[in-house]
């Protein structure tokens, strides 16, 4: 649909060089017209694919981002934008698109990584919630995707973070579809957590490294959100994640946390980055973004910039180390089998869910 709209903006005139602005925050459409314009000035290693459509029935697109082979190619995932609010995630994720092509496009590593992987990333993947949140100030904080709960219940939204099949159901969720983390249904009753699921899972395989982007709380979560579970590679993901956050300190000085959810947060289950763990993809982190809480999911637009510029130099850590580690052959590929199941503990109550 997007390449459709695209010729048809060509064959109008209507594409032009016309410069982004990556310091301001952008609602859903002109988030659009810039992946027709990155897919336009990039025709060489972007394309642009339909993953699946939101509840209202909206496009939800991904980028893969990579150059061609004849063969199919490891591959990293980002996402951004499942929780409506969290604005900044977008942001990072339309910076983060600018970069790679950048850095591509002056060779180097970036050309040699992109050569050996493609990335995929969803710039926001809760369409509906996205709109909701930019409608006025009342729906500014919206969170949730935009489904009606279900018979009896006048609430909206589903938080499609607990959505996923990773031990659904069990904590920091509610069964009360007025809840801010409302879990929905069942796993994948959501139209949004289906399409991820669907997508990533047919070619597993091939995904080496899963990153979901939020914001706030300057985190970087390695799986599981439930207590009793833990990763197989638990030390290798927190040595990752502890580099990254290293790297990411030296830019603008800003503290980066990181550990399991229970450990650092509050626990949870359904969440995309447990999902994708299980699911056998040998990496799987969240990053929260800036701040820790002054201006919380609402981010002043003069710390976009910096926040971006802290948290590539994160997830670039990550892609390196997956680079050099898992597709160049410098190491093995840690194999999932056996979790280590801990007594339970008991769960943490908070007020702000992220
Ligand atoms: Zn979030």
């Amino acid at each position: 649909m997007l390449a459709a709209i695209l010729l048809l903006q060509i064959a109008a005139g209507l594409v032009e060089s016309a410069s982004h602005d990556y310091n301001i925050y952008h609602p859903m459409n002109e988030i659009e017209d810039w992946m027709n314009q990155i897919l336009f000035d990039n025709p060489d290693i972007v394309s642009i694919e339909r993953i699946g459509r939101t509840y209202e029935k909206k496009d939800i697109n991904l980028f893969k981002i990579g150059e061609r082979s004849g063969v199919m190619k490891k591959a990293i995932w980002m996402d951004c934008g499942i929780h409506a609010r969290e604005w900044i995630s977008p942001a990072f994720c339309q910076y983060f698109v600018k970069q790679i092509l950048q850095e591509y496009r002056n060779g180097g590593e970036m050309a040699e990584i992109m050569r050996k992987l493609d990335f995929y990333v969803t710039p926001v993947l809760n369409v509906d919630g996205y709109r909701y949140s930019w409608v006025d100030n009342t729906t500014r904080l919206w969170r949730k995707s935009r489904s009606p709960g279900p018979p009896g219940c006048t609430c909206y939204g589903t938080d499609l973070n607990r959505n996923f099949n990773a031990t659904w159901g069990t904590f920091g969720i509610s069964t009360n579809c007025c809840s801010e983390v409302y879990c929905g249904t069942g796993p994948l009753s959501e139209s949004e957590a289906a399409a991820v699921t669907r997508y990533v899972e047919q070619r597993k395989e091939d995904f080496l490294c899963f990153l979901t982007i939020h914001s706030y709380g300057q985190l970087i979560l390695v799986p599981y959100g439930n207590p009793n579970f833990t990763a197989p590679n638990y030390d290798e993901m927190m040595e990752v994640g502890l580099g990254a956050a290293e790297k990411m300190k030296k830019v603008h000085g800003m503290s980066y946390e990181v550990g399991t959810s229970p450990d650092i947060l509050y626990p949870n289950s359904g969440s995309s980055r447990d999902w994708a763990r299980l699911t056998g993809i040998p990496l799987s982190f969240t990053i929260e973004l800036r701040d820790n809480g002054t201006y919380g999911f609402e981010l002043p637009q003069d710390q976009i910039q910096p926040t971006c510029e802290e948290a590539y130099s994160g997830v670039k850590h990550i892609v390196n180390y997956v680079h050099h580690k898992k597709v160049s052959g410098a190491g093995t590929m840690a194999t999932a089998s056996l979790w280590a199941v801990l007594l339970a503990s008991c769960i943490t109550t908070t007020t702000i869910t992220l």
